[in-house]
């Protein structure tokens, strides 16, 4: 759990002139174009030179910029920060950069519930919240010598599915297995793959209800990962292994999707589970998370990993998505964090969706 006291850190801030802050790259443009719409001010957080970049984009750049030279820099600058009534927006590339331990204790005030990173950022504890869900997950396969169907290995902390591979025999495992960096094994879940983008407001009942608050599907992506997804330009993925060339997994950019409408009951069903029994675990996922899933031929889903906070795969849908849309016009992910920190300080509840 984080000792961060969130009341103590709101005490001090001026509510009525509150900035939203995030670290420019990932999904920022988004956030700060959404902060944009709701008619916040909005810092950005630049590791090195980053301003050329957001100048080409003036409805994507921060009011303000604040350079550091590296993620840990950040945590010197805390005082600076809170002065400036930063509320922070993590997002993929901020919580992986800076380090779940560092991000733990950062004082600032955060969107969304911390604790949820004890929960996600170890692969055993993830596996426990979505088991307990009842979330259908891929099989583990705990000793390789028993691999006789295909499977992923993937490594503990990769970064975007850097070094993941697919075996289909333990004797592909052990040709291919870096076996000095902690592993483990699952099953390769044949079918489509949705990213599946919720949101979670505890203090909001407007949207799918659940026994505390409500739950919105925003939108989904398919991600696009080199090479594994246009490797079969060159030949089938069988072939090009025979000549030593190995498909990889790391994301390169988001595709959107929508998926069959009779699917959607699956999916509210899912994300209320994981959320009902996140606050039971560690007091609740608040506000975006993402289920990454995959879709079999039955029409079942196979949830492969959770993400707890603004995924890059929302970005797609800035002016909104075919989900959102049916929400309210031009609703993107960035924009709906910064109305449930709006509607948050309007009721005077901002540390229910903060920590
Ligand atoms: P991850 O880092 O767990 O999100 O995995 C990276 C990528 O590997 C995913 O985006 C999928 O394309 C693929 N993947 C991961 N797990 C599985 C699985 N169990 N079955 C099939 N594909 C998977």
């Amino acid at each position: 759990m984080t000792n961060i006291d969130i009341n103590k850190m709101l005490s001090a801030y001026d509510k009525k002139n509150l900035t939203i802050a995030t670290v420019c790259s990932h999904s920022s443009l988004q956030i700060f174009n959404g902060a944009r719409k709701e008619g916040f001010s909005t810092l950005g957080i630049s590791i090195g030179e980053r301003k050329k970049i957001f100048d080409a984009f003036p409805l994507g750049k921060p009011d303000e910029f604040f350079t550091v030279e590296s993620y840990e820099d950040i945590i010197k600058y805390a005082d600076e920060l809170r002065e400036k009534n930063v509320i922070i927006i993590p997002h993929g590339s901020f919580v992986e950069y800076l380090g779940a331990k560092n991000f733990l204790t950062l004082n600032l005030p955060t969107f969304g519930n911390r604790n949820v990173l004890i929960w996600e950022s170890d692969r055993v504890k993830e596996k426990q919240w979505l088991k307990s869900s009842g979330i259908a997950m891929p099989r583990q396969i705990k000793n390789p010598k028993e691999i006789n169907s295909p499977v992923i290995v993937k490594y503990h902390g990769a970064k975007g599915g850097k070094g993941f591979f697919i075996a289909k025999t333990y004797k592909e495992f052990l040709q291919r297995v870096e076996k000095n960096k902690p592993y483990f094994i699952q099953e390769f879940v044949m079918g489509t793959r949705y990213y599946l983008h919720y949101f979670y407001s505890p203090i909001q009942e407007n949207a799918y209800r659940l026994k505390r608050g409500s739950l919105q599907l925003l939108s989904m992506d398919r991600r696009d990962e080199t090479t594994i997804d246009e490797v079969q330009r060159l030949g089938s993925i069988a072939e090009l292994e025979e000549i030593g060339i190995h498909p990889t997994f790391v994301v390169t950019g988001n595709i959107p999707i929508v998926m069959r409408e009779s699917l959607l009951p699956q999916v509210f069903k899912m994300g209320e589970a994981v959320v009902e029994k996140s606050i039971e675990l560690f007091g609740g996922v608040i506000g975006s998370f993402c289920l990454e899933t995959v879709v079999t031929e039955d029409l079942e889903f196979k949830v492969f990993e959770i993400s707890a906070r603004i995924v890059a795969g929302t970005n797609p849908y800035i002016a909104g998505s075919p989900y959102s849309e049916l929400i309210q016009p031009d609703l993107s992910t960035g924009r709906r964090i910064a109305q449930e920190i709006k509607y948050a300080n309007k009721k005077n509840v901002l540390h229910k969706i903060l920590s």
